[in-house]
């Protein structure tokens, strides 16, 4: 086994934009993104929640359905 063949793995921490901090290991000490696991389900499910809720209300305007 030679030394120093391998880059050095060290305790790193990834920060997302959100707030969520992710402990891991990484040639990188400090890694910032912009969207993680934590807030991009959420995110996504939110805006399709929105654009599902126009659609409704475009429909029901277009056929004159009340309720
Ligand atoms: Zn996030």
């Amino acid at each position: 086994m030679k030394e120093g063949i391998h880059p050095e793995y060290k305790k790193a921490t990834i920060t997302c934009a959100c707030g969520n901090v992710v402990e891991t290991r990484s040639t990188v000490q400090n890694i910032h993104v912009e969207i993680c696991s934590q807030c991009h389900p959420f995110f996504t499910g939110k805006q399709k929640f929105v654009d599902s809720a126009g659609r409704v209300e475009k429909f029901k305007r277009k056929y004159g359905i009340k309720n």
